[in-house]
């Protein structure tokens, strides 16, 4: 990294102790921007990149609540309000219990490079909380979200920071949060949250759209050399939001989707992944991705072990942070694997992505390849403005639209710095140079 960025990553590590997905972020998108600052000086004399690692504001509260046996819970709630150079925050909410302010501060921080890239009027933000919502009743759930709502929606609006869903928060939770902010502001203001269901607000194609985006961002990719989906063998790990729908684009595309995985272990089906089932175990029945397998038996589960041990022609990782490491790289590359795109936020550690482009694998980052979730929260901003609503094929039209012009707006990039078909720097400087160039109109603020 140039010395100019490494002082301010050292500043950044400093400042943010034991932070460790925040610094790995941040290093990842620092480690392009040395060719940038060169052809741009102003970005330096106004110190544009210092001010874009320190978050606007960040806000930690407690959420209390009482469970089913009317045992008062404490859980941590967090929003981080990352940069608004380009517009209202905007990001989604996270419910794991492995939320702390370091993953909600990696996610609004690549969420700001990310929004950047859709040509979008968007910011960068992100929140959740430590709060586990597996085995949870509605009821808990539902209180729950509350709680969360009853100290969020003071920080929270329209024009100023707009949440969505993410890992555990999902069209169910986006209700209880939109009633409750209902309830305590007295106003319908839809554009206060994305992800909302379509017959109050919400926009078609949103549940589908990170995952539909991901695929319609490697049959870009594809089609950039001559290629297609068609035919390709693809593995995608996790089993939730973005794995769903990018499965059933692949499938649409004629791929082949031959496993897919929960935190419990993965599924491998060489007929290909049947949707239907899938949506009714993991959807319908919110149960274990095992019994996909039981109700199918030419499916074998295989308990704990790497999904990326199956060989494939696309790897798409889809369920969360660091999921593919060093060795899990190396399987891939052993298998022949061409493409690996991000459906997930980061799930390539750096070690993995040195040994993918060392070998000579695409890999297309997340902030390129899973953009279509939050262009379409976007969208649905639109929608709500105008109070309009949008077919399917108009709305899907929209967001393939937009993820081909997020490739070709890396590859142009990548091109421009000397660095041809090198997405990570691509997306890095496309996204940054968008934000800088905002922050620097708006004065330092
Ligand atoms: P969901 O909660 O719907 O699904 C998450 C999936 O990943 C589940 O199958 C879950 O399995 C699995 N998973 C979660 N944590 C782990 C873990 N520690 N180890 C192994 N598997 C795990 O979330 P989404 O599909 O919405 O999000 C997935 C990823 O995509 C996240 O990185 C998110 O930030 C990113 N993303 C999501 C967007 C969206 O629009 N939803 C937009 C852009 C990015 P289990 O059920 O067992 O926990």
């Amino acid at each position: 990294m140039d010395d100019r960025l490494g002082a301010v990553y050292d500043e950044l590590v400093r400042r943010n102790p034991g932070e460790t997905e925040f610094h790995q972020a941040a290093h990842e998108v620092l480690s392009s921007l040395g060719p940038v600052l060169d052809r741009n000086p102003q970005y330096v004399d106004a110190e544009v990149i210092r001010r874009l690692c320190e978050p606007e504001r960040q806000i930690i509260f407690r959420v209390p609540w009482v469970d089913d046996a009317g045992v008062v819970q404490i859980n941590r709630g967090f929003r981080v309000e990352f940069n608004s150079a380009l517009g209202p925050f905007k990001g989604g909410l996270r419910f794991h219990p492995s939320v702390y302010l370091g993953i909600v501060k990696f996610l609004g921080f690549e969420q700001t490079f990310k929004n950047s890239l859709t040509g979008l009027p968007i910011g960068g933000g992100k929140g959740g909380s430590d709060f586990d919502p597996k085995g949870r009743s509605d009821g808990e759930i539902m209180r729950f979200c509350q709680s969360f709502m009853t100290e969020l929606y003071r920080h929270i609006g329209e024009y100023t920071d707009v949440p969505a869903g993410d890992i555990g928060v999902g069209g169910r939770e986006i209700g209880f949060l939109f009633g409750q902010y209902k309830r305590i502001t007295n106003r319908y203001e839809s554009g206060v949250l994305t992800g909302k269901g379509v017959t109050w607000g919400g926009s078609l194609v949103r549940p589908e759209a990170t995952g539909y985006g991901v695929v319609f961002f490697v049959d870009e990719l594809l089609r950039s050399r001559g290629e297609s989906l068609d035919g390709r063998k693809v593995v995608v790990s996790g089993s939730g939001n973005v794995a769903t729908y990018a499965i059933e684009k692949v499938h649409q595309l004629g791929g082949t989707v031959l496993a897919c995985s929960d935190s419990g272990g993965y599924v491998v089906d060489d007929a290909g992944i049947d949707l239907e089932l899938l949506k009714d175990v993991k959807e319908a029945r919110r149960a274990r991705i095992s019994e996909y397998a039981d109700a199918r038996p030419e499916a074998r589960y295989v308990a704990g072990g790497s999904i990326w041990d199956v060989p494939c022609d696309v790897a798409l990782p889809c369920a969360t942070q660091n999921e593919i490491g060093e060795r899990e790289a190396r399987a891939i590359v052993s298998n022949g694997c061409a493409v690996v795109a991000e459906g997930a936020n980061m799930p390539c550690t750096p070690d993995a992505v040195r040994v993918l482009v060392d070998a000579k694998v695409t890999f297309a980052p997340g902030k390129a390849a899973n953009a279509g979730g939050v262009a379409t929260s976007a969208l649905e901003m639109q929608q709500n403005a105008s109070r309009d609503s949008w077919s399917f094929e108009h709305a899907e039209q929209r967001l393939e639209e937009i993820m081909r012009g997020i490739h070709d707006r890396c590859l142009e990039t990548a091109d421009e710095y000397g660095s041809p078909g090198d997405y990570v720097l691509g997306a890095n400087v496309a996204g940054f140079t968008r934000v800088a160039d905002a922050m620097l109109a708006l004065g330092v603020i």
